[in-house]
This record gives structure tokens, sequence and C-alpha cells, in this order.
């Protein structure tokens, strides 16, 4: 089932090419406030109960549909309590930094070598049909795209076995982590306002199967310039999951990031970042 949040953080299930508004069947009172809107992560964590009434709900003829070229979509993550991502996760992407640190920073940071994860302002989540705004900068720095696949939480927990892991998620979608290179701290540089953009919708975990089998795909301008199967993970997925939860509790909702491919470079304003992962689907982001 693919999960779509429409303006007034209406809930949609999309079919082929349509998106039906299923708000009327969550059992939960529907909150348009994201402050508020704790529906979002019941349904993240109670997914499979609430399941059949919207399948239902979304083949019922008197559900209203929108086209889905005309749906406004927003990303399929309302107010999560954090954003966990991983770090150094492809040796080509590991390797690909030491250049970037030489050239960004004038020096090698070893500890940024080794995989680990970190956390990201929930309030940078931007919805595929914004752009990313790009902060003025140190003259040094650049600010660089990282395609990413995203899982988000459903039942969560803490100190989760990594054989149990993937059953704590909901379903995956696909992420940017807009990235400031140059000095300062790393949450400060990935935090800023628009730098997670996410969507364009959730595919729950049953339809996008296997989260060690997927392509990833990032074409700039009409330029590819990232692509990686996720079976070159450093750390796979459930892996990433268990670990973060020996940090800290997963709650529903939550976002996951798990690591950058290589081929990160510089987005500058006016670009167009297409991003595709297999079995997801494609989201396209403007810069300015
Ligand atoms: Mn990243």
């Amino acid at each position: 089932m693919r999960l779509a949040i429409l303006d007034g953080l209406r809930l949609g299930v999309v079919l082929r090419d349509e998106v039906a508004d299923v708000t009327g069947a969550l059992p939960w009172t529907h909150d348009d406030d994201p402050l508020t809107a704790g529906w979002w992560r019941a349904l993240c964590r109670d997914l499979d109960l609430v399941r059949p009434a919207l399948a239902q709900a979304a083949e019922d003829p008197s559900v209203p549909r929108i086209a889905l070229a005309d749906a406004r979509l927003r990303a399929p993550a309302v107010n999560p309590s954090k954003i966990v991502a991983a770090a150094s996760n492809y040796a080509g992407h590991v390797a690909e930094m030491h250049q970037v640190q030489r050239r960004t920073l004038g020096r090698i940071e070893p500890w940024m070598m080794e995989f680990d994860v970190f956390l990201k302002a929930p309030s940078s989540i931007c919805g595929p049909e914004e752009y990313i705004s790009l902060p003025a900068q140190q003259a040094a720095a650049e600010i660089h795209h990282e395609a990413e696949l995203v899982a988000i939480v459903g039942k969560g927990g803490r100190r989760i076995p990594a054989p149990q892991a993937l059953s704590r998620i909901v379903g995956y979608t696909i992420g940017l982590d807009i990235t400031v290179r140059g000095e300062g701290d790393r949450s400060r540089r990935k935090s800023y306002d628009t730098f997670s953009p996410l969507g364009p919708w959730l595919v729950t975990s049953d339809e996008a199967g296997e989260p060690s089998d997927m392509d990833i795909e990032l074409v700039c301008n009409g330029a590819l310039r990232q692509q990686v199967s996720t079976r070159d993970m450093l750390v796979p997925v459930s892996e990433i999951v268990a670990y973060a939860s020996t940090i800290m509790t997963l709650l529903p909702g939550d976002v996951i990031f798990t690591g950058a491919p290589p081929g990160v470079g510089v987005i500058r304003p006016g670009d167009k970042l297409r991003v595709r992962i297999s079995r997801l689907g494609e989201m396209e982001v403007g810069v300015r």
C-alpha cells in the first residue's frame, strides 16, 4: 500500500494514477495541525489494524479521488520525534569523502569515516513539491545532495534485536539528506529548513520488499550523479535500526536515513534533483 499525505494533512492511498482520500476511514479524530497530529504516529504504530479499513475505503466509489498529477503531496512524515541518519554506510562514499574533506575542511576527520548514527532536526523535513532553500554559507563550504533510502518507524522500540528490526518498520520512502560540507557540527550542517525532502509517499514494508535489494539513482539536471544498490550498504537497514535503538527509543513515525551512496555533489539554485528507488517510485525536488 502507498500512503500519501495530502493538503490539510489528509491521508491518501495512492492507486495507479489517482489518490483516494481515505481520511474518513481513520479510527482517530483527524487533526490537520502538524503539532497535534498524533493520528499519523498512531497510524505508523497500528497500520496492521487499520489497513483493512483503508484498503476498503480506497476501493469505495463514494470516497473522493484526485488525479495524482493534480495532488499536492506533502512529506510522508508528520512531526516525527526525530530523524536518525546513518553516516559512512557505503565504502564508495567513505572513499570520496577524503577528497571532499580535503577541499572543504583542508584536513581529514577520521571519526567521520566510521559508521555511526546522528540526528537531524525534524523541522528540516519538506515535501516533494517544495524547494530546497540554500542558506548563505562560508566561502570554502559546499552544499551537497545525498539520495537515500529512508525507513519510517512503525512499532519501534528500544534494544530491538536485528532479526526483528524490519518488522518494526512500517514502510519506506525516498529522502534527500542535504548537507553543508565544511567546518562545524554535523547536525547543524544537515538541519537547515528544507534539508530533508521526503516523498513522494510511504510504501508499506510488505509492498516495498527487502530494503537490502533496491536500486537508488539520483539525476541532477539530467545528469546521473548517484547510482547504487542498497546491497552495498556496509551496515544493512536491520542493523542500523537495531544499533540506533540501543541508544534511543525509536518511536512510531520516526524517520531513519540509511546513508549516502557515492556520487555526492554540489547543488546550486535552479538545479532539479530527481531520485528514483526501486519499488518506491520517484521524487523530483528543485533548489533555490
Ligand atoms: Mn546522509
